[in-house]
């Protein structure tokens, strides 16, 4: 054959199969990305949507002597939680939780003991809320069926907030939280556990303003010890 043909043919050969090995290939079409999941709501947003879905609410016959409902107040990005029984007096008339005599003492405490322990910690810092969020009559103690429908808010007020630890003030809250028998003076200065978070048991405020002996006041300041440090060291 004439080199010159043969040429020319290996050329068109060797062309094609260049062409046929490195074919472009046609952009493919986008395929639909699953959407990335929706940034989860900050504690804040969490909070104002348990407040919206408590409504005016009348699910127990705690609402019958309410002026208003007590829902919690603090920083939703704390790292310490509070949870008292339930409004007095003063928090049922203000809508604030502990700002009666009990809460007085209790942002005293917490602020007295931060400041002693060398942690820049005011009220402010920390979220404080109730088991049940509706004055009980004459200050009785929630019943089980009411700190049960309630509780389920408080619930979702921890899970949204998911502090670092809790600390409950009295064997009520105690109660709401942990799945045991003894009393808060069995209880208190001691670790227990609320799906995952750690939670310290301490006197409430309101038992430490009764109380005749100095023991309790000095067992709660070390039990706001143990918090205030195991939170912020
Ligand atoms: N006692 C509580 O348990 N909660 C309050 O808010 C006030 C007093």
């Amino acid at each position: 054959m004439n080199p010159d043909l043969l040429r020319r043919y290996l050329s068109y050969y060797q062309d094609l199969g260049f062409k046929t090995l490195y074919r472009v290939q046609p952009a493919p079409e986008p395929v639909a990305q699953p959407a990335p999941p929706a940034a989860s709501p900050g504690a804040a947003e969490a909070l104002l949507r348990i407040r919206e879905e408590i409504g005016d609410c009348h699910r127990c016959r705690l609402s019958e002597g309410r002026t208003q409902i007590v829902f919690g107040v603090g920083d939703p990005a704390t790292r310490l939680v509070f949870v008292g029984e339930g409004p007095g007096a003063d928090e049922d008339a203000q809508g604030i939780p502990f700002v009666g005599r009990a809460g007085q003492l209790l942002t005293q405490m917490i602020e007295n003991t931060a400041r002693k322990e060398g942690v820049p910690l005011l009220r402010k810092d920390v979220y404080i809320c109730n088991v049940v969020k509706c004055r009980p009559p004459d200050n009785r103690t929630p019943e089980p069926d009411e700190m049960a429908t309630c509780g389920q808010f408080l619930f979702q007020q921890l899970e949204a907030i998911r502090p670092k630890a809790i600390c409950v003030l009295g064997g009520t809250a105690a109660k709401a939280l942990l799945d045991r028998k003894e009393g808060v003076t069995r209880l208190r200065g001691n670790w227990f556990d609320w799906r995952g978070i750690p939670v310290m048991v301490t006197y409430h405020p309101s038992y430490l303003l009764r109380a005749y002996n100095q023991d309790a006041k000095r067992e709660a300041w070390e039990d706001l010890k143990k918090v205030l440090h195991y939170v912020y060291d």
